[in-house]
């Protein structure tokens, strides 16, 4: 490891010297004059000066040396597609999208709403948004109207793009109706709207709002459009994400830090190498999707798969038949989905030749061990665990290979990254814990290195407010993890230290959930917790206290009203965010100040011990879960 400690104190004691290293890695239209200015904490501002483009990068850049390779193989088994576009294709698509854009009134700095199944239009999208300038705020395929109105709202984007239609397990999912809700929902003004007709459901199209990008591609077939050449500090994209309070935060990430951060990992985490292929089964709704389905890939020159559909369909062997076919080096996926899979014959996992495969990244949630042995095992292969977050956009803590092997521990997600200055602290006096197997938050001194948040979009105070805290000497940036480090410098995760929950990768703020709930006119207060889950990691379950007793008689009512909740959250948030149940109660537990205790609620579901529970006002309430969880 040796080596490795080398580069990451190199990293972190001669910053400059280190991350000017890394720039050399990407194109620059102009270099940089500056590698890190940080006089005004947190803020960070990387590779000041410098001015270049994302889509050069993960495109143009690439024209040169291997323009017929395969770029971007877009998988259906949704709809029965595959399409490899090479890089010499990308890059018409990508300027007849820019085109469409700049046609339909978009410009540099202007936010793009993409709106998206997994398909290729919407990686044509996001590096159009880069090619102009344009910032583009993805919102995951599976969030609903309500959710989706309030990243509109936000984001304020001059356009939509979007589909008529999602698909799982063979069945459309209109996209349509959920977007003329959202933005007769929201407040901004409506914007212009690009359509990808997939001919999957029928839409009703907007006359002078709504346009479908069959029309407009064919018009600017021939489109050539030059890259606009950005400050390295302009940025790329906004990516909504849940924390503790009920809105949703647009983590805002810059250009020119992100590509170098990208090219740097690919290289030093998932030791690629340009022409081969990459394989990350997440979606570009998630920060997993941006960097390394878009962007990462791309830029080391690399062909990446996006993938439309379930790992289990057709059958359990699927993506490994893709691993073969394409000669996938290195797959990233998140747990949960191995979980799936476990569940599948072993001998798909047989079936096919993996032998171009060289290591799984895994992310999202915890990797418990029985998962971890299992895929190990049967893959034979390296099973590489990365802890990271929205904010962050490239791996916190895990092992680089690619700068020298080391071995993981199961269980633990690997050590610091070079550029990140991790620490744990006490939670309450903010001390800094520096010896071996204490628990503590994981922060991280600043600066944040490249690639990480810059702000939240338009809301500065929050984005120092939510993240920052001063201890003796330091301002820290708080991930809201618990963790633990061992003797041997290894990092542990142990959960969040917030209302946010993880169901299958998915991070969801138990708080969003709870205004979604109390909506319902039956009503009046609601709990909702994470539980642990042997699948999905964690499912939400609600508990909810009805303004009327009268209005529940008997089972029957409690499984109507349960099902109600459970179709507004699907309606408002979107499937991924429903509670797994609804329980109703008379009595929430809270603490003599009226706080509720969700931890306790938590700890008494998962049938643990809900420790100290002096503050709390009345005792029956906690009984009343018990009960109804034993
Ligand atoms: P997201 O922003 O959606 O990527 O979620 C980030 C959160 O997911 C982190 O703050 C952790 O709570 C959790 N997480 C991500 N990766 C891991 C991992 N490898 N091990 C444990 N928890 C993880």
């Amino acid at each position: 490891m040796t080596r490795y400690a080398d580069f990451y104190k190199r990293s972190l004691a001669e910053p400059d010297a280190f991350w000017a290293e890394q720039a050399e890695l990407v194109d620059w239209h102009t270099p940089p004059k500056q590698i890190c200015d940080y006089t005004n904490p947190p803020f960070a501002k990387w590779f000041v000066g410098g001015s270049m483009n994302l889509c050069h990068n993960a495109v143009d850049r690439h024209l040169k040396d291997r323009a017929d390779q395969a770029a971007l193989i877009a998988v259906s088994t949704e709809t029965d597609t595959e399409k490899v576009y090479s890089f010499r294709d990308l890059h018409a698509e990508v300027q007849r999208m820019a085109a469409t854009m700049v046609d339909l009134g978009v410009k540099k700095g202007d936010r793009v709403l993409i709106y998206m199944p997994m398909i290729a239009e919407a990686a044509f999208a996001m590096l159009a948004c880069a090619r102009i300038g344009a910032i583009h705020s993805v919102v995951f395929g599976g969030f609903a109207s309500g959710s989706l109105a309030s990243r509109i709202e936000d984001a304020s984007p001059a356009l939509i793009v979007s589909a008529d239609a999602g698909s799982r397990s063979g069945k459309p999912i209109a996209y349509k109706p959920l977007l003329d809700e959202a933005i007769r929902l929201s407040k901004h003004k409506p914007p212009a709207i690009l359509m990808v007709d997939r001919v999957l459901c029928p839409m009703e199209l907007v006359a002078g709002r709504d346009h479908l990008w069959r029309d407009l591609r064919q018009k600017h077939l021939d489109a050539d459009v030059p890259c606009e050449w950005v400050d390295s500090t302009h940025p790329s994209y906004t990516l909504y994400t849940s924390g503790t309070t009920g809105k949703p935060k647009g983590v805002q990430r810059d250009t020119g830090g992100y590509a170098v951060a990208l090219a740097a990992s690919m290289k030093h985490i998932f030791c690629a190498n340009a022409g081969e292929t990459y394989f990350s089964t997440s979606d570009i709704g998630w920060v997993v999707g941006h960097s390394y389905i878009v962007y990462g890939p791309l830029i080391a020159g690399m062909a990446t798969i996006m993938y439309e559909g379930l790992p289990t369909r057709p059958d359990g062997g699927i993506w490994w038949s893709l691993v073969e076919k394409y000669k996938v080096t290195a797959m990233f996926s998140a747990p949960t989905a191995v979980r799936v899979l476990k569940k599948q014959d072993p001998a798909l996992l047989k079936k096919y030749d993996l032998s171009s495969l060289r290591a799984l990244y895994l992310a999202g949630e915890p990797l418990d061990e029985p998962t971890a042995t299992w895929i190990s095992e049967s893959l034979g292969k390296p099973i590489i665990d990365n802890y990271w977050q929205t904010e962050t956009g490239w791996p916190i803590l895990t092992i680089a290979n690619g700068v020298d092997k080391a071995p993981s521990k199961f269980g633990s997600p690997g050590v610091p990254m070079y550029g990140y200055d991790v620490k744990l602290i006490d939670e309450n006096t903010g001390e800094e814990l520096k010896g071996a197997d204490q628990k503590g938050v994981v922060v991280i001194e600043g600066p944040l290195p490249p690639g990480c948040m810059q702000t939240v979009w338009r809301d500065d105070d929050r984005f120092v407010n939510t993240y920052w805290k001063s201890i003796p000497g330091k301002l820290v940036y708080s991930t809201f993890d618990w963790g633990i480090r061992d003797k041997d410098g290894y990092f542990f995760i142990l959960g969040r230290t917030d209302d946010v929950i993880n169901v299958a990768g998915h991070r969801l703020g138990t708080r969003e959930i709870e205004e979604s709930i109390s909506a319902h006119p039956n009503i009046s207060e609601v709990a909702v917790v994470g539980v642990a889950d042997q699948l999905k990691g964690q499912v939400a379950m609600a508990f909810a206290i009805v303004k009327d007793a009268a209005l529940l008689p008997d089972a029957a009512a409690r499984l109507k009203l349960e099902g109600e909740i459970m179709k507004l959250v699907d309606k408002d948030l979107g499937a991924v965010a429903r509670p797994s149940r609804v329980q109703f109660v008379t009595l929430l537990p809270k603490t003599r100040s009226g706080k509720l205790l969700r931890r306790a609620i938590q700890a008494v579901c998962e049938r643990r011990d809900p420790g100290d529970l002096t503050t709390m006002e009345d005792p029956a309430a906690l009984q009343q879960i018990k009960d109804l969880t034993a």
